[in-house]
This record gives C-alpha cells, sequence and structure tokens, in this order.
C-alpha cells in the first residue's frame, strides 16, 4: 500500500519530486512489468515478469540480444508496448516483432530489481519538452517496487554485456555447453583476470558448494580437447581389434524379420475367415491360431531385440567415423566440440562429467 502514498501526492517538477520523496506515476509512466491493481498500487505483471525473466535467464545463458529477439519472436510475445496497450484494453493485434532496443532496454531496466530511479527526465523550461539527463544525475533508491530480477542477476547481466563489448563472446569454444556441477546451472563466460566460466546462480549465497566457483577457460577448453583426443584414441583401437563389429545386426536381417510378422498375421486373418465361412472347425481353428500365436510372439521379440542392436551398432559406428574425424588434423576444435559434445558439467573440486552427443564416445563403449 505505500506506493499509492507516493504518486497521490503529485508535485510540478521531476526534481520537485525527488526533494520531497515524492513521485508521479501515470498510467503512461507505468513500465513493462508493472501495472496498477485495483487500489492503484504497483504490483508485478505477471504475464511480462515472466517474459522479462526469461529474457534475462537468456542473456545469462551467453545469448546474444539478436538471438534473444528470435527466440521471443518465434514465441510470439506482445512487445512491450503491445502488451501495456493490450493491458489498458485496446483492441490491437500485437505482431510481437521485438527487436535489439526492446531486449536492451530490459536487460538495463534496474527498477526490475525493485529500485526508484528518479531524476532520469527533467522538463525544458524553454520548449516544455521532457528530456532525459545523464546517468550521474540520476537518483537510485533500492527497494521501493516489487522485484521481478534479483540484484545479483542484474549484476550479472550486466557485466556479461560489458564483457560482450569488448571481447567476440561467440567464438569461445565451449559456448553454452558449460554447466556448474554444484547447483546445475549454466556458467558464464567472463573476464576477470584471465577468461572463465563462473557460477552466478549462488553469487548471494556464501553456503553453496560452488559460492564464488570459477574455472580458468584455457585450462577447460584443454582438458576437454585432451579428453575428446583419448576418447578417439580408445575408440578406434577396439576397433582396431574387431571388437565393434562383433554383434553387428545388418539392417536385411530386420526386414527379413518383419516380412515373416506380416506373413503370420495374414495367415491368421486366412484362418479366421476360414472358420467363419465353416470351411474349418472350431477346434481346428484355436489350435491354428494358438501355433501362429506363439510364432508371432516369438518373431516379435526377436524384431524388438534386433532393433535395439541394430540402433546400437549404428551409434557405434557413428562413434568410429567420429573418432576417426578427431584424429583428422584438418577438424578444428570448434567442430569436434559441436560434434561431439553435450554438455560439460564442472564441479567445485575440478572433477569434469562430459555428455556426450554420440552413444559410445565414452569410455566402457
Ligand atoms: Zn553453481
Amino acid at each position: 500500500m505505500r506506493f499509492k502514498a507516493l504518486y497521490s501526492n503529485v508535485s510540478e517538477s521531476p526534481s520537485d519530486a525527488t526533494e520531497q520523496g515524492f513521485f508521479k506515476v501515470r498510467n503512461s509512466q507505468l513500465i513493462y512489468g508493472h501495472k496498477k491493481n485495483a487500489d492503484g498500487c504497483i504490483v508485478v505483471d505477471i504475464e511480462a515478469a515472466t517474459i522479462i525473466k526469461e529474457i534475462y535467464s537468456m542473456a545469462l545463458n551467453g545469448y546474444s540480444t539478436p538471438e534473444i529477439c528470435e527466440s521471443l519472436v518465434n514465441a510470439c510475445y506482445p512487445t512491450p508496448r503491445e502488451h501495456i496497450m493490450l493491458s489498458f484494453g485496446n483492441n490491437i493485434k500485437p505482431l510481437c516483432n521485438w527487436n535489439s532496443k526492446n531486449v536492451r532496454d530490459i536487460l538495463r531496466k534496474i527498477e526490475y530489481t525493485g529500485a526508484l530511479v528518479t531524476g532520469a527526465t527533467y522538463k525544458d523550461t524553454e520548449t516544455g519538452k521532457c528530456r532525459k539527463t545523464t546517468k550521474d544525475k540520476w537518483h537510485i533508491t533500492p527497494d521501493v517496487y516489487p522485484v521481478i530480477i534479483s540484484k545479483e542477476d542484474y549484476a550479472e547481466v550486466r557485466a556479461i554485456s560489458n564483457n560482450r563489448a569488448n571481447i567476440q563472446m561467440k567464438d569461445y569454444l565451449l559456448r553454452r555447453k558449460v554447466f556448474c556441477g554444484g547447483c546445475g546451472s549454466a556458467m558464464s563466460f567472463e573476464r576477470s583476470n584471465n577468461f572463465v566460466y563462473s557460477c552466478y546462480r549462488t553469487l548471494a549465497d556464501t553456503s553453496a558448494s560452488c559460492h564464488r566457483f570459477k574455472v580458468s577457460v584455457a585450462e577447460l577448453d584443454d582438458t576437454v580437447l585432451t579428453t575428446i583426443k583419448k576418447q578417439a584414441e580408445l575408440i578406434i583401437s577396439i576397433d582396431n581389434l574387431g571388437e565393434l563389429k562383433k554383434g553387428v545386426v545388418n539392417s536385411n536381417h530386420l526386414t527379413e524379420l518383419k516380412k515373416q510378422a506380416e506373413h503370420l498375421s495374414s495367415l491368421r486373418q486366412d484362418n479366421y475367415e476360414k472358420y467363419i465361412t465353416r470351411v474349418i472347425s472350431k477346434e481346428a481353428y484355436h489350435t491354428q491360431r494358438a501355433d501362429i500365436n506363439s510364432q508371432l510372439d516369438s518373431i516379435n521379440s526377436r524384431i524388438v531385440m534386433y532393433t535395439q542392436a541394430y540402433e546400437i551398432s549404428l551409434a557405434k559406428d557413428k562413434a568410429v567415423k567420429n573418432a576417426y574425424g578427431v584424429l583428422d588434423e584438418n577438424a578444428t576444435p570448434k567442430e569436434l566440440v559441436e560434434t561431439l559434445i553435450d554438455k560439460i558439467h564442472v564441479y567445485p573440486d575440478n572433477n569434469i562429467e562430459i555428455t556426450w552427443k554420440v552413444m559410445g564416445f565414452a569410455v566402457g563403449i
């Protein structure tokens, strides 16, 4: 209820408002993510807040602004302006055309951490127009508005975008693949003294095992590439021993089994027709049916077994092919990582756990 008191006392100019501790909130000044409830108090607009959180989460996971835009457009979310118009009852058909500025504005809005910013605009006394001030004129009061984004996440996103201005985020080797083994969240790529992957999720949680956990990018890249090479050598040595050829099922065998199953099904149908047209007796029909069913059961279970074995052999072939690819001098590290690795979990004790994209591309193929 404290918000109501703030804007029921409307003063004339923004500077007066700041000094007296009051500020205006007209409908036109409500920010995306906030709305007024029936009492006129500012509350979180859940629908918009969900989208804002999604945008921050993507930014924290290393997605670029254009990539975030693309995802929002694909999800058909109304743009902030469209959302506000719809919430004021305007009958519009949203186009959902998010642009980079929409996303950047949201990622910069400190108001989402609960802060109130005053003095960001002033009224030009000559023209009577409203103008923006520079950041050093802003007055920021924390913990006024309802919170949508934590202060830690906001700070992290600012750090990421400041880093992004200096380095080519897109080019780093393990982009979007590094996760914290302690809390499971995506680790962010950043520059402190050196480049590091860092866990931001538990920045404020001193009791977490991954509190302030960082790993050197150079060291992790090196470990991962060495592991890939070792795996490739292992797979190739097994392949040379002919181990992988054992139990290989060819697709003809499977096709043959399926044909037999179809044939038995049609026999069963014939049997039934003979019975209802009284060509054979009820007893003969039952005996015949039991015989066909037991053959079908046996074939079907072999089909299931062979299908599984066939898929495994395909995966093994793929692993072998990839293994030779790894040892090919022409393959770039980026290509190898993209082809082979789904995720890497890094634990605070510096153990790593790789989730491979290709089955068999790991110890104990
Ligand atoms: Zn963590």
